[in-house]
């Protein structure tokens, strides 16, 4: 994982998000405050308007520009917990390296375990961890197996959409949709929505980046 490829990803993510305005907006407007989209827009906006100031960094140092960014730019619950997923992955590839498949799985794990501990929640609490960490798990499995980079993808996007589903049956306990109790079920979890929309842009992304 490059830095070059890191940049795609943002306009990859930031194309995806905006793609999907309608349903992510009507989401947080039935089980939030309406604002997630309008956040998750400026912060992917404000990423891929970091290009120039990022290409010349080594990846490590481009996570970690990025993470630092979001704390301040996205707002509501979402902005410093993806923002501390930025700052946890950056340290971990400083440490490690992202040059193989296990690297990469290594460092998004240590993103996920930074958002579990930032937020106090875990998964099967409605929020956007009911599709990180399974992803995450199913990472790290995966590629300590040694599986075949197309299948790995392939998986994650499948785990995503399954872990993004769950969350509509399920009674949150963290969050703004904590507050509505039983009002809640039935409808699926905004920051479950958009990590499941990224992970299928990145995953995409990088099955057509041999
Ligand atoms: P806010 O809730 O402040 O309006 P957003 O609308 O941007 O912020 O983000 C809401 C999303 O944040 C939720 O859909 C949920 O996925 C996620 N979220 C909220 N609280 C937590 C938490 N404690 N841990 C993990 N994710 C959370
Ligand atoms: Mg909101």
């Amino acid at each position: 994982m490059n830095t070059e490829f890191l940049l795609r990803a943002a306009q990859a993510i930031q194309e995806a998000i905006l793609n999907h305005e309608a349903e992510i907006e009507s989401l947080d407007r039935e089980i939030g405050d309406g604002d997630h989209f309008i956040n998750m827009k400026r912060g992917a906006a404000t990423v891929v308007a970091m290009h120039d100031e990022l290409a010349a960094l080594p990846p490590d140092a481009v996570l970690q520009k990025i993470g630092m960014k979001l704390l301040s730019t996205i707002g509501g619950a979402s902005g410093p917990l993806i923002g501390s997923f930025f700052l946890a992955m950056g340290k971990a590839v400083k440490e490690s390296g992202a040059e193989t498949l296990a690297d990469v799985a290594r460092a998004f794990a240590a993103g996920v375990v930074a958002i579990k501990t930032r937020g106090k929640a875990d998964v099967g609490e409605k929020t956007m961890l009911d599709v990180l960490i399974p992803v995450s798990q199913a990472f790290s499995r995966l590629a300590g197996e040694g599986a075949e980079r197309a299948a790995v993808l392939a998986e994650l996007k499948r785990v995503a959409e399954e872990g993004m589903l769950s969350t509509r049956d399920r009674l949150a306990t963290k969050g703004r949709a904590a507050f509505l109790g039983e009002r809640a079920i039935g409808h699926l979890d905004p920051g479950a929505k958009t990590s499941q929309v990224m992970i299928h842009a990145v995953c995409n992304l990088a099955a057509h980046n041999k």
